[in-house]
């Protein structure tokens, strides 16, 4: 657990223990906070499971000190997983597909891993075929599998769930964004064991698959939110559909209008994730406060994975066009 009022030997002990603020753009009678996980070392919500998951390898010893850890993303695990491997003395490899940001990759590069670059068109199915075919050409490789591994749902269950609850005597919704649905799948098992009522809701953009889960029509397309969505739900082996109530689909240009009010209102500098699932909190707690939804309280907690600076260079703060074009 991250001490922010004593002198610390790395930034792995940062990890975590991130402010719950205000959104301050809710219903008068039902309360919104995010949690801010920018505030990480590495300034993503991905931080987490960096170091969480890399821990824990190491000591089932599915890899040894000195090994490499080798990882699909799409840059923010990247950046988390490079942090951790550094300070734990790992290598690191990551595959990212080409439409991510610069910045992301340029991070990771910095932090001393390696970055290999799939199509666009092969997704994130082809980043992970190939992070598998590299593991395989290495003595002691280990693939963390974000997508797959109940570690990263473990990793918001032990930490993400519990700092909630700490900040916040009473949730009556949880609403967060699912890329690999980690954050939500941790949180949301947390939160019902707290209160087995606790109103659990998914975020995805539009055009991405994840409401098929829940039996959902959903007609594929792009969309330029980045960390959230599917295109595969076989890939997405973390969902769990008995612990959400719905998914909200969310189109980019609303993440947009809403990122950037939340930056011009209210001082938070976040991605378009954060954007979309801002949007969806907001949803919901309109609808608990016109009794639309039965939560078993006033509030709703929500995730801001990362920041915007993260971003600059896709024109986050430019016009619609700009960023979506
Ligand atoms: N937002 C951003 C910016 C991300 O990078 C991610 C991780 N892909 C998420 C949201 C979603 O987190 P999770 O993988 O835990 O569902």
């Amino acid at each position: 657990m991250t001490e922010h009022d004593r002198a610390l030997s790395s930034v792995l002990d940062t990890v975590g223990n991130t402010p719950l603020v205000c959104v301050q753009a809710g219903p008068a009678d039902v309360s919104i906070y995010a949690k801010l996980e920018s505030f990480n070392p590495g300034a993503s919500v991905k931080d987490r499971i960096g170091a969480y998951m890399l821990e824990r390898l190491l000591e089932r010893g599915d890899v040894g000190e000195g090994g490499t850890v080798v990882e699909p993303t799409a840059g923010n695990t990247g950046i988390g997983f490079a942090v951790a491997a550094q300070q734990l003395g790992l290598d690191a490899v990551f595959v990212v597909p080409e439409r991510f940001s610069l910045e992301k990759q340029q991070l990771m590069r910095a932090l001393g891993a390696e970055v290999i670059n799939t199509p666009t068109d092969d997704g994130m199915g082809g980043a992970i075929d190939r992070a598998h075919e590299l593991a395989d050409e290495l003595d002691d490789a280990v693939v963390p599998q974000q997508f797959s591994n109940p570690l990263n749902t473990e990793a918001h269950y032990e930490t993400t769930g519990p700092e909630i609850y700490d900040a916040l005597d009473e949730v009556g919704a949880v609403v967060a964004g699912c890329g690999t649905a980690g954050t939500l799948m941790g949180i949301a098992r947390y939160a019902r064991e707290q209160n087995p009522d606790t109103y659990v809701a998914a975020v995805e953009p539009e055009g991405s698959l994840y409401g098929e889960f829940l039996g959902e029509d959903r007609s594929e397309g792009e969309y330029k939110i980045e960390g959230i969505g599917t295109h595969n739900t076989d890939t997405n082996e973390l969902f769990e559909p008995e612990l959400v109530d719905d998914i909200y689909p969310i189109p980019d240009e609303h993440a947009h209008e809403e990122l950037a009010r939340l930056a011009a209102e209210e001082g938070h500098l976040v991605g378009s994730s954060a954007g979309a699932a801002s949007v969806a909190a907001r949803h919901v707690a309109t609808q608990i406060a016109d009794g639309e939804i039965d939560a078993p309280h006033d509030s709703v907690v929500t995730v801001f994975p990362d920041s915007s600076e993260r971003y600059l260079s896709k024109g986050i703060y430019g016009s619609f066009e700009e960023w979506s074009g």
